[in-house]
């Protein structure tokens, strides 16, 4: 396990570019962590790492968005409006959580029961008493 403090944006930013320029094909890492704590923002940076131009945003209609002009294709995830996890099923998650890309699932927590077993755990979450803009961002591998 490993934790991260950050102060701002840029920070969380250049801790998942970081992460973006060491993935691999068929990873998965699952961010968890309220809204607006910053996901989308570390999601913003692995897409930079993976060599990702055009911009990355949350997924406001559809559950997925495919971006296939990095090193590696990217499968961004954003599941917060899921109403049940056969939305998954119908747009055939198993091809991109088990294929040759590199899949980041935002609120992975609300989809729990289909996750893979092998996947990178990233917690973000604030401490008020350390300032508005303290995360610890928390990586555990599965
Ligand atoms: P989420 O996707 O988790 O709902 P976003 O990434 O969309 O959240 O938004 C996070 C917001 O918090 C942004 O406005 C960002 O500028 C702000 N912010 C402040 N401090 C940080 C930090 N240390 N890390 C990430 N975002 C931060
Ligand atoms: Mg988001």
């Amino acid at each position: 396990m490993k934790i991260i403090e950050t102060n701002n944006a840029e920070e969380t930013f250049a801790l998942g570019r970081q992460i973006g320029q060491q993935a691999k094909a068929g990873e998965v890492y699952t961010l968890v962590g309220d809204l607006g704590v910053g996901k989308t923002v570390f999601t913003q940076g692995v897409a930079a790492g993976l060599g990702i131009e055009e911009a990355v945003n949350s997924p406001t209609f559809t559950i997925m968005q495919v971006y296939e002009e990095g090193r590696v294709p990217f499968y961004h995830f954003d599941v917060y409006r899921i109403g049940d996890v056969e939305e998954m099923d119908e747009i055939g998650y198993e091809d991109y959580f088990y294929g040759d890309g590199v899949c980041l699932i935002e609120w992975a927590n609300l989809i729990e029961e289909i996750l893979p077993p092998a996947h990178k755990q990233i917690i973000i979450e604030k401490d008020l008493a350390k300032g508005y803009d303290y995360r610890k961002i928390t990586i555990e591998e599965y």
